[in-house]
């Protein structure tokens, strides 16, 4: 079967996203970093894509961000292992500064080639509510290449039966160079979770 996307070759349909060669994201990272999470998990976590130690455990969400979203989590009062947690792009893209491998925004036709694996997740989950972390996840999760988090952040979106709320990616919080930014970011990304997870509530009342 051929899938033709804007931006994507048309090409095979990969078996599974070990075999994915739908751009050239897969040539420099070690292996293709699957969601990870309760098959009918109520909240869909969508980050940007795995970073140096994702791309070396093959798990989303295992380095320092994974860390401080662990942190947010717990104090939005939501169990990670009732999320199913994953990423917009599913294989490290990155540079080499010296010894290290830094990581690299994916591109546009990057995040649509990739979409077709969220697409799959989304549809497998069915959540009821996806939490976009940062503006790679957004336009993913939106199908939406203009979208931006300052537009989409602070009010549920709602799309094809879910609800999508948007907020920083952990990095920016971990990143950011003033202490401010960074406890403004991972204050944004606590309220974030906090109303995903006041909406899950909210879909299993109207059940
Ligand atoms: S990044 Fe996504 S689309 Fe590109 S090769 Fe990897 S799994 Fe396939």
């Amino acid at each position: 079967m051929t899938t033709k996307q804007p931006g994507v070759e048309p090409q095979q349909t990969p078996e599974s996203l070990d075999e994915c060669r739908r751009c050239a994201l897969w040539e420099h990272a070690t292996q293709a970093v699957p969601g990870k999470g309760p098959r009918h998990a109520p909240m869909m976590i969508v980050g940007e894509q795995p970073g140096d130690q994702e791309d070396l455990q093959g798990k989303p969400f295992v380095g320092p961000a994974g860390a401080m979203l662990d942190r947010a989590l717990a104090e939005a009062g939501v169990a990670r292992k009732e999320v199913y947690v994953t990423n917009a792009v599913k294989h490290f893209k990155w540079e080499p500064r010296g010894k290290r491998r830094l990581h690299k925004t994916p591109a546009q036709r990057e995040i649509d080639a990739c979409h077709y694996w969220l697409d799959r997740e989304t549809g497998d989950v069915a959540p009821k509510v996806i939490v976009a972390l940062g503006s790679t996840a957004l336009k993913s999760v939106l199908r939406d290449s203009k979208a931006t988090l300052q537009a989409s952040m602070g009010h549920a979106i709602e799309q094809e039966g879910h609800a999508i709320v948007a907020t920083y990616h952990p990095s920016f919080a971990l990143r950011a160079p003033d202490p401010e930014t960074r406890e403004r970011a991972y204050k944004a990304i606590v309220d974030a979770l906090r109303e995903a997870h006041r909406l899950v509530g909210h879909h299993r009342k109207e059940r």
